[in-house]
């Protein structure tokens, strides 16, 4: 008698939820999480101490690794910024989302994970960085920097459609306007906020509490600095470089002209004690009338310590965030997220920048704390990538992933990083050429153990690296005899893959070639 009740109640309350998109937050669904996404910019895996790196110490961000889970292989889809926003919000591929370039306009009228969200129970907002041509829509609250964004006395775009210019240093005044409109929400539902930082993206000017924070340290030159792109054609055409492209005044800051760029919104304050600093570095320049390898080893190290130093001050805002989560008992029922939009060269191959599909830009950093299901200290070395985030933030707050999306929740993983089935291949797909960098387009495959890459447009070429072996990948093994086999399973691997995610033009363009063979 009882059981058939209880059979016909939940049989009711199934009937309820038959044709809408969620579960809604009824009796008996679980309670929804809050969400708290930091997405910054161009921050590399090798800059994180988490993740092992030596450069410096990010305490803040490591918290989140120690108390929640870090993942050792989170990649990206296509390498630069906003193709990457544009992926959180919709968990798609750009060839999908139609936004596989920078400085374009995104389609904010397509699926958006925010908005499913909105349309069950949560309260939305985006501070900071969003640059994806547009107005943010999906969020019930935004406070965005106008277009790129600049490091000191910013402009910010509100909900409200004003323009403000603000006082200070950007970073900080992101974790400002988060942290005010955590206060100011509706204590009665469950938030989503995305905080979208500026750093640590070009031209990487630190806070004035952090300038010269490194300059004691004299960094190691990767192994790979001085690396000569031999057997790798698109390597030899990119414009990239430490050496050659990091332009000496704006990116390196010697003989600034102080005019122009970011420069000329500072307050006579800043620019005193900018230029005071600054002003060294010019003179140390000139006085060492370096040329060659040592001129760009010498600009490796300028480009280290201001990166590192903007960096640090991302970590301590993090930090505050962290505090506030503490402060206001918001640990336990809300899930914190750690990413960066891509991962970034700190010198290997000699260069800064992304794009290419190597390791140090096809990884990103992605850690993630919720302790009601993630035990502290968990390490995943399991496949994840971009487009699995928005998946993964509905499924934790019981919405139902709509079945266009084409990543996956990543919650199993969370639940239990020892699972049996999980994808063991990572397709990618990168566009933009030649502007800036001169980056040929391509696109691949990753597995555990290989990578194959077909570049097209600037060269027609195809590269294959054995990461067991070679994990810089110096060493093109698209001829080796040995790997003939391996090549060949990967292709139809990439075949299937590229099926998989409809990339039509990528399709095209190796039905071409093997029409040309034949
Ligand atoms: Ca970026």
């Amino acid at each position: 008698m009882f059981n058939s009740l209880r059979i016909a109640f939940f049989s009711l309350l199934l009937l309820g939820t038959i044709g809408t998109k969620s579960y809604g937050q009824t009796n008996n669904t679980p309670k929804q999480p809050n969400i708290v996404f930091i997405i910054s910019d161009d921050h590399a895996y090798q800059a994180i101490g988490a993740y092992g790196g030596k450069l410096m110490t990010t305490p803040n961000i490591d918290r989140i690794a120690k108390e929640g889970a870090i993942f050792q292989n989170s990649f990206v889809t296509n390498s630069i910024c906003g193709p990457s926003r544009a992926t959180l919000l919709t968990g798609k591929y750009s060839h999908q989302n139609g936004y596989p370039l920078n400085e374009k306009k995104f389609d904010v009228n397509q699926f958006l994970f925010s908005r499913l969200l909105q349309e069950n129970n949560y309260q939305t907002a985006w501070v900071g960085k969003w640059h994806l041509g547009n107005l943010p829509q999906g969020f019930d609250y935004f406070n965005i920097l106008r277009g790129q964004g600049n490091y000191y006395n910013p402009d910010f775009i509100s909900s409200h459609k004003d323009t403000i210019q603000q006082n200070g240093y950007v970073t900080n005044i992101i974790t400002e306007k988060s942290l005010a409109w955590l206060n100011s929400r509706d204590q009665n539902k469950p938030f989503c906020l995305v905080v979208g930082e500026k750093a640590t993206h070009r031209e990487w000017i630190p806070d004035l509490p952090d300038l010269g924070a490194y300059d004691a340290i004299q960094f190691p030159l990767p192994t790979n600095f001085y690396d000569t792109y031999e057997g790798r054609d698109a390597a030899m055409r990119q414009d990239m470089t430490v050496e050659k492209t990091m332009r000496m005044n704006e990116d390196v800051k010697v003989h600034m002209d102080y005019k122009t760029g970011d420069f000329k919104r500072l307050n006579d304050e800043q620019r005193a004690v900018l230029k005071k600093y600054y002003d060294g570095v010019t003179k140390e320049f000139d006085e060492k009338k370096l040329t060659g390898k040592e001129l760009s080893a010498w600009k490796f190290q300028r480009y280290m310590k201001d990166y590192l130093a903007v960096a640090k001050s991302m970590d301590r805002n993090i930090g505050k965030i962290l505090d506030y989560l503490d402060k206001n008992n918001l640990v336990e029922n809300t899930v914190l997220i750690y990413v960066s939009d891509q991962g970034f060269y700190l010198g290997e191959h000699g260069w800064f920048d992304k794009r290419f599909m190597y390791e140090e830009s096809l990884k990103t950093p992605f850690l993630i704390r919720y302790p009601k299901m993630i035990k502290p200290g968990t390490n995943i070395t399991r496949f994840a990538s971009n487009i699995d985030w928005a998946p993964t933030i509905l499924d934790l707050a019981h919405v139902k992933i709509p079945a266009e999306v084409q990543g996956i929740s990543l919650v199993p993983l969370l639940k239990n990083n020892q699972i049996k089935q999980w994808k063991d291949e990572l397709y990618y797909h990168y566009y933009e050429y030649p502007e800036p960098h001169h980056v040929s387009p391509h696109f691949g495959i990753r597995t555990t153990q290989y990578k194959l890459i077909r570049f097209y447009n600037a060269t027609t070429t195809w590269e294959f690296y054995d990461l067991k072996n070679d994990p810089s990948e110096m060493k093109n093994g698209i001829d080796e005899k040995k790997y003939q086999s391996t090549i060949a399973n990967l292709k139809t691997k990439l075949n299937l893959l590229i099926d998989k995610y409809q990339d039509k033009e990528a399709k095209a363009i190796l039905e071409k070639e093997n029409q040309l063979k034949k």
